[in-house]
């Protein structure tokens, strides 16, 4: 059975997306069937003979737009009656972690991909999608950023990653940045791998990670803070880190 929503992707370039889609942790949970995730060609619901998929604006300007009749066919051919309908969009919410987990107990997501200059504003309106970015900056296609929200989504299905609790342990979970890793060798041209970790001792371990964590957001992400979740250990700490800036 698979666990977290199906994901359907519209798009017109199906062959951009399914390598991405085969390969690695994601290809895997494919494979298992623990995620469900279908890719659907937009070309194939243009009513016409010439399949035409856009157009040129209304009221002028540089680019094509996305019709609506294959655009909204598409949509209503893939959408179950739980799915929840996102154009990708740079005008959309920003995808972060927690919209990530909200998204991953959905039954359905359908993202649709746009091409050239964007979307007739009338998909919108009309099947009630919401827009949805992966960041401040403008990408050719929506292919790219539907391949982002799959994997951050997939990732947290229960059992995709083989390790149950590192999705828990990843950067922005707690709130707070992953603290740095190392693995063999224990020195690396005279660089050596912190001693604590070595040790064995799994309390001073934990001590030594969150303190490496609350360092690297203080110092690369103060803004992170304000939301973390964070104990009385932690505020001295950090207390003591503006000491030290001040
Ligand atoms: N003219 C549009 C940008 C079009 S870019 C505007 O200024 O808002 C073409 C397509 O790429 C978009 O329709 C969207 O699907 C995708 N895209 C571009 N940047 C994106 C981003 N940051 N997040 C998600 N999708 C993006």
């Amino acid at each position: 059975m698979a666990g977290g929503p199906r994901i359907d992707i519209i798009t017109l370039f199906p062959e951009l997306l399914e390598p991405f889609l085969k390969g690695s942790v994601l290809g895997a949970a494919l494979r298992e069937g623990r995620v469900d995730v279908r890719v659907t060609d937009l070309r194939a619901y243009a009513p016409d003979r010439h399949r035409t998929v856009d157009d040129t604006p209304h009221g002028g300007g540089d680019g094509m737009v996305l019709k609506c009749e294959p655009t909204v066919a598409a949509i209503e051919a893939v959408r179950g009656p739980d799915g929840r309908v996102f154009a990708l969009s740079p005008r959309g919410r920003v995808l972060d972690q927690a919209l990530a987990r909200e998204l991953v107990s959905e039954r359905q997501i359908v993202l649709v991909c746009g091409r050239y200059a964007g979307l007739d504003e009338r998909i919108l309106e009309e099947t009630g999608a919401e827009e949805l970015s992966i960041g401040d900056y403008v990408l050719s296609g929506g292919e790219a950023a539907a391949l982002v929200v799959t994997e951050v989504v997939t990732r947290l299905v229960p059992g995709v990653l083989g390790n149950p609790t590192s999705p828990q342990r990843d950067s922005f979970s707690g709130g707070l940045l992953e603290h740095p890793l190392y693995t063999r060798p224990r020195v690396f041209r005279g660089r050596e791998v912190p001693e604590v970790l070595l040790s064995g001792n799994h309390a001073e371990i934990e001590r030594l990670r969150r303190k490496q964590s609350l360092r690297l957001t203080f110092e690369r992400r103060p803004d992170l803070l304000e939301r973390a979740e964070l104990c009385e250990e932690d505020r001295r700490f950090l207390r003591e880190l503006k000491h030290e800036r001040d």
